[in-house]
């Protein structure tokens, strides 16, 4: 595990649990989303943007809430 916390480069929280994440269903014949926006909950900065199969590759070390709504596969 890593024992850096994510920290939000606007207003400087920490802690994962201050990330949430949208993804964006917007424009698609298969309802499935884009991508991915994490976002800081404290402040609203969006903190990164990523497609869904880069998402789907990075999400070992970036745990997002929502995941499971998607992800059927478990850790
Ligand atoms: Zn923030």
């Amino acid at each position: 595990m890593p024992d850096t916390e994510p920290k939000c480069p606007n207003c400087g929280i920490e802690g994962i649990e201050h990330f949430a994440s949208k993804r964006s269903v917007q424009s698609s014949q298969t309802r499935e989303p884009w991508f991915f926006v994490i976002y800081c909950d404290a402040c609203g900065h969006v903190y990164s943007i990523m497609p869904k199969h880069v998402f789907a590759e990075t999400r070992t070390r970036v745990v997002v809430r929502e995941e499971s709504d998607d992800q059927t596969s478990k850790d």
